[in-house]
């Protein structure tokens, strides 16, 4: 059932991260030409941060969708989130007020939506990622910990252990034969 969870949340996010990247090319392309303010803590170019940013963004939603490591696609998700706010604390520590708000030129202009709306879905879709990724590892960890039971298969003895535990080899506490921890039968994972 977790699993489940992992799955539609990374594919969520991969989806969202495919979105953001979309975004940030169509953005580009709509600015071409255009002079742009460089960007005041890595010194570059807007527009190339945009075209690295939708490269990184592609990426993240290929692994988000294709790979099968729970935890990579999680780490990822929460570090595209973890990034993002890091990023909005350093351009406010290094003096700029307000943010990414100056940045978002291009991106507002080519969705003819506000600054400020597009500054709102870009923390809403952030905070979404790191948010979510945290609760998604919490719940993976509390699941890890749930204590099962199961019926030695030898001797019918009753045996219980953490759910992390199964796939263990291992003697039966009662008849000492070598089992294997089995995921209970009626168990909807
Ligand atoms: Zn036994």
């Amino acid at each position: 059932m977790q699993r489940n969870t992992v799955h539609i949340f990374s594919a969520f996010a991969g989806g969202l991260s495919l979105a953001l990247a979309a975004a940030f090319l169509i953005a580009n392309i709509s600015s071409l030409g255009l002079s742009q303010p460089p960007e005041p803590i890595l010194k570059i170019p807007v527009g190339k941060i945009l075209w690295i940013a939708a490269g990184v963004f592609l990426g993240a939603a290929c692994i988000c969708i294709m790979a099968k490591a729970s935890w990579l696609k999680l780490s990822l998700v929460f570090w595209l989130g973890l990034n993002f706010f890091a990023y909005e604390y350093a351009l406010r520590f290094s003096g700029i007020d307000h943010g990414l708000k100056g940045y978002l030129g291009s991106l507002s202009s080519a969705f003819g939506v506000s600054v400020n709306t597009t500054n709102l879905i870009l923390n809403a879709t952030f905070l979404f990622m790191l948010l979510g990724s945290i609760g998604v590892f919490f719940n993976l960890w509390l699941e890890s910990r749930q204590i099962v039971k199961i019926a030695c298969p030898q001797c019918d003895g009753h045996i219980a252990f953490h759910r992390r535990e199964i796939g263990r080899y291992l003697p039966c506490p009662h008849c000492k034969h070598n089992i294997t921890l089995q995921r209970p039968a009626q168990s909807t994972a």
